[in-house]
């Protein structure tokens, strides 16, 4: 099935996107092999940021490295200014010590892809219009976005999207309550006491660990108390060396998690008065860090996704419909969510169910049906770009969801 649009000049940049990613293929595919080879941990991806940079480069892009002092964030950009600025997000970095479990490889070749088909269906249209492809670092960890949208590098764009590989359960959020991930907070705790022997004088120890402890109980207790969409889940990374010694520091690090960044935040207070009362009961001194910037919630805007849907089936790719759900992980587009009109849409890499983050997402990362259907999602991003500049209309529609889902959303102000 083909959308036929009215105008055949829109048409005619709708086929030329899908075209000159087709002449490009190989190539693509190669770019997306030699990531795949080369797994690079988050802040660690010189050869794979480089390696998108320099392909868009020759492809007719401008590229502008070490965005928003990220050395491995990059810009490209191509078209004529004075028109609507599409962006797509590559990703690229890997798990350590798994490679690409997550598909990130694919991620870069979907959006690369994207980018070159969307500049040459502008370059078919002839009418001002921008197209960026951002190497987008650190998903994994660090939240490389997160960065980027605070230092305003997707300030000037009209709409951004994505694609990310999944299971034959992977769909394009369209409706409501579709494409939801938590807002996450990373809290390093720590407390220092007092070593004394554990037998002689215990007396005069401060017990650190217990601290710790008396944190893991609390936040126990609270478990009860909260919504279900909470997660609160840590470790301890410092507990003391030897039983006959009083642990004098003891440490440990949370995730805190929710469906809305106001209610994570909430959360994170009761995680704080938890640790202020371990600190109070056991005499040791807290330091409670949430430096570390927050995973923001993911708000999809549903008009964009069901234009990239109308693509997607256009190219031929099957997908289920999306229905409503509470989201499970976190992500940090969804601080870029806040900014810009957004939409990444999950498609199949894979012909059965399986655990993600794991070797067998390597192999389907590195697979004939993974390239493939990549390729097709590419091409359906490059296509949604053309009808994104040339509908004023639908442009509109999209930044009012937008505006409207911040205003009444769960939104903690910037
Ligand atoms: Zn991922």
């Amino acid at each position: 099935m083909v959308t036929t649009l009215a105008n055949p000049t829109v048409d005619r940049a709708r086929l030329a996107a899908g075209e000159a990613i087709q002449a490009l293929a190989g190539e693509l595919v190669e770019l997306s092999r030699y990531i795949h080879q080369h797994p690079e941990p988050a802040m660690q991806e010189t050869l794979s940021s480089a390696a998108c940079a320099d392909f868009l480069e020759r492809n007719g892009f401008t590229v502008e490295r070490g965005t928003a002092d990220l050395p491995t964030a990059f810009r490209a950009e191509a078209g004529t200014p004075g028109g609507p600025r599409i962006a797509f997000l590559a990703e690229y970095d890997a798990l350590p010590g798994l490679g690409h479990g997550c598909g990130h490889n694919l991620i870069a070749l979907a959006n690369v892809a994207a980018g070159v088909g969307l500049r040459a269906g502008l370059a078919e249209l002839g009418v001002p219009g921008q197209v960026v492809v951002f190497g987008t670092p650190a998903e994994e960890a660090i939240s490389g976005k997160a960065f980027m949208a605070e230092a305003g590098a997707f300030d000037d764009v009209d709409a951004a999207l994505g694609a990310h590989p999944g299971t034959p359960e992977a769909s394009c959020p369209t409706v409501e309550g579709s494409g939801q991930a938590l807002a996450c907070q990373a809290v390093r705790i720590e407390f220092r006491g007092q070593a004394a022997h554990a037998a002689a004088d215990p007396y005069n120890g401060i017990n650190a660990l217990n601290a710790v402890i008396e944190v893991f109980n609390g936040i126990n207790a609270l478990r009860q108390h909260v919504r279900s969409d909470a997660r609160f889940h840590g470790v301890i990374t410092d507990g003391g060396h030897v039983p006959n010694v009083v642990p004098d520091f003891a440490a440990a690090d949370f995730f805190v998690r929710a469906q809305t960044m106001a209610y994570m935040e909430e959360l994170v207070g009761k995680v704080r008065r938890i640790a202020e009362g371990a600190a109070l009961i056991t005499g040791a001194e807290l330091s409670f860090d949430t430096s570390e910037k927050p995973s923001w919630d993911m708000i999809t805007n549903h008009t964009l996704a069901t234009a990239l849907k109308r693509n997607i089936d256009a190219v031929g790719l099957a997908l289920p419909d999306a229905k409503a759900e509470e989201g499970s992980g976190s992500t940090d587009w969804g601080n870029v969510s806040y900014v810009v009109p957004s939409v990444e849409t999950s498609y199949p890499i894979i012909d059965h169910m399986c655990t993600w983050h794991s070797r067998e997402v390597v192999e389907a990362s590195d697979s004939e049906l993974g390239y493939t259907n990549t390729l097709l999602v590419g091409r359906a991003l490059a296509m949604t770009g053309v009808d994104l500049v040339t509908d004023p209309a639908l442009l509109t529609a999209i930044r009012a969801e937008f505006e409207s889902s911040r205003a009444t959303g769960p939104v903690t102000a910037r």
